[in-house]
Formats: C-alpha cells, structure tokens, sequence
C-alpha cells in the first residue's frame, strides 16, 4: 500500500492547522481556531496565516518570506492560493489563475456562480499536475508550449462553443458547470461519468499528449497501443455520434468516446489515470487503504503491462490493486446513501497496458 512508501503521494489532501484542527483542499479559514488559511503550491500543502507587516501580506510559521493572497480570492472564484510577495510573475494571480486567458462576464450573477465551479475543478487539477511535476506554465511565459484557458458561454445568435483543446488553450462552455444541463448531456451522450473536474482531465490530457508524446520516443509505442493518430480526426468524430462505438467497446476502451480516435482515447484514459492517482493520494491522505481488503488477488499481472519488465511495473500494479479495493468499497458506500456508484467504470484487462503507458509516461515527464 501506498503507505508503506513504495510510490510516493504526489498529492496530499489532508493537512493540519497550526491548533491541531484537520484541515481540507478547499478551506480558506480554519473551523476550529478561524486561522486564515491559504494554499502554497511551492509544497502543495495548506497553511494557516499569520499577519504579514503591511495590509494583506502573510507570513507562515517555519518558512522565510512573506505571502499574499491570489486577486481571485475575492472573485466568485474563491481562489485560497498563495504568491511569494517578492516573485510575482504571474502579476496578481497565483499559478493556476494566472493560466486562465479569458472567464466569462462576472456581472452576470449566473456566469459568476458557474465561473466559482469551474475554478474549483480547476484548482484540484492544477494542484495534481504540480504534484505530479508535470509542466504547467501560462502562455504568456512559455509561449508555444505554454497553456491558457477559455472559459466561454455561448451568445445569442453565435455558434454553440465547444468545450475542446486546441494548441494549448482549452475552452470550457461554462455551462457544462450548470448541474442539470451537465446531468442532461451526460444522459443524451450516454455515458455513465460526466463531470467538469472530468473535462479538465480530460482535456489536459490532450495538451500533454502534444507536450509529452508527439516528436517523442513515446510516439511509435503510442501508435502500437492506441492507434495511428492521424487518422481523419474530424470524420472519426462524426462517424462515432453518427453511428455510435463498436459493440465491443467495452473490452477495449475505458468509455465509448474512447473508441472515437487515437487521440480520445488517449484523453479519457489520461483522465481516468489522474482519476487513479488523486483518488488513491485522497484515500492514503486519511489513512483509508489500510482499512480496505489487502490480501485479495489482483485480477491483472505483469503480463498486462504495456511493458512487462519496466521498472514501473511493481509501483503500478500495487496503484492498480490499491485502486480496485478502494473503488469497491466506495462504490458500497455509495449504494448505503442510495447515490450512483461513485466508479462507474469496469477496468477492462486490455485497458491496463494504456493506463501503465499514461504512468511511465508521467514518471518520465517530472520536471522537478
Ligand atoms: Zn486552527
Ligand atoms: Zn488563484
Ligand atoms: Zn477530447
């Protein structure tokens, strides 16, 4: 178990106040002794504050500097996130806000409250990405490579906007934060999960593949395992909301949209390993897989590896049987409140190669 300190967590999600008081991802004042709080992303850890020397400057006990709040704490978007007084090159904003290019119009009270959601999402996945090592850095710093959000509502009269990926900017059509509109979608497209911290995965996953896989020595194996890339994107797309999957989808693909192309399978299995990953560092943060059923049998082996022998292997089968026990037991748990499965997924045998690639691909892509 991961625990016992084999792959190490990359994301922390419990963290402690300065009184004692257990403390959660999204809080920005402590319940217990109302100590402001703010996320650092430098330790990817939230710390209470104490009072800097002038008006809304922090400091933090055991680390030199001093801090100040992202601009967007006072925004619909809530932003709990910290800057270093003395390096703000992302101007006012802290690193995951200082990626957005454009939010929607915050005088209307609607796109405010849908804007709030979206950077919720956003917030979990920029901490995983960090704590990940992945590269994450706006446009405006890197340019080309660099990435930069869209977050856009459809006008009247104006063509619907498609929430995508494209050359590092991904856009959102705000009103997939919009429960039921999300929840109808979900039903029309058929698929069992939909949700905006899903898109984000999702769509990342897209950005990565071009950071990280195209012009790379990942690039022939990619096309082993997934399939050949370019092949006509924009008819495989058409073909598949015409005609729908193959009807074995299922023993291939983790979702049905995964079977549309090369690259969306690569998106939805990127999303579903970032799933994998935040979902067993929030388990192991509490302490919960101790608590789950250790000793059953692994249903997948070496031989199901993307790469038998990689050096990976062990680390990725131990996340893969962590994973299994973890979701069959909150899939129960949800069952006891009467809610939907909280891991509405089969992990198919021929999807594991895949999710092992997406690993060795994120180990060999930290950028410490
Ligand atoms: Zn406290
Ligand atoms: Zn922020
Ligand atoms: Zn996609």
């Amino acid at each position: 178990m991961l625990a016992k300190g084999a792959l190490t967590m990359t994301s922390p999600r419990v963290y402690r106040c300065t009184c004692g008081h257990r403390l959660y991802f999204r809080n920005s004042a402590c319940l217990a002794c109302a100590a402001p709080l703010g996320f650092l992303p430098d330790d990817l850890t939230l710390h209470a504050l104490l009072p800097g020397p002038a008006t809304a400057t922090w400091r933090i006990a055991g680390i030199d500097g001093l801090f100040t709040r992202c601009a967007n704490f006072h925004t619909a978007a809530g932003c709990n996130w910290l800057l270093p007084l003395d390096d703000r090159r992302c101007g006012p904003l802290c690193v995951a806000c200082a990626l957005n290019r454009t939010i929607p119009d915050l005088s209307d009270p609607i796109n405010a409250e849908l804007w709030g959601r979206l950077e919720r999402a956003k917030r979990r996945l920029v901490s995983q990405l960090l704590g990940l090592q992945l590269p994450v850095a706006p446009k405006s710093e890197a340019g080309d490579r660099g990435l930069a959000f869209d977050f856009l509502r459809t006008l009247p009269g104006q063509p619907r906007v498609m929430t995508g990926h494209a050359w590092g900017v991904i856009t959102i059509n705000i009103e997939e934060a919009d429960d039921a509109k999300r929840e109808a979608a979900r039903q029309r497209m058929g698929e069992s999960y939909r949700t905006l911290l899903g898109h984000f995965r999702h769509e990342i996953g897209h950005y990565y593949w071009d950071r990280l896989v195209a012009g790379t020595t990942w690039h022939e194996p990619f096309r082993t395992l997934f399939g050949d890339e370019r092949l006509d994107y924009a008819g495989a797309l058409q073909r598949h909301h015409a005609a729908g999957p193959p009807p074995d989808w299922p023993q291939r693909f983790i979702t049905s949209y995964a079977s549309a192309h090369p690259w969306e399978d690569w998106a939805e299995t990127w999303a579903h390993y970032l799933h994998l990953r935040d979902t067993i560092d929030t388990a192991g943060s509490f302490k919960l897989l101790s608590t789950v059923d250790e000793a059953r049998p692994l249903p997948y082996g070496r031989d199901d590896l993307w790469s038998p022998g990689h050096a990976t292997g062990p680390d990725f089968l131990r996340l893969l049987r962590d994973w299994l026990a973890i979701t069959s037991v909150m899939n129960e748990m949800s069952r006891a409140m009467g809610q939907p499965d909280f891991y509405p997924f089969v992990l198919q045998r021929r999807v594991v190669p895949k999710l092992h690639f997406i690993h060795c691909v994120v180990e060999n892509g930290r950028t410490p």
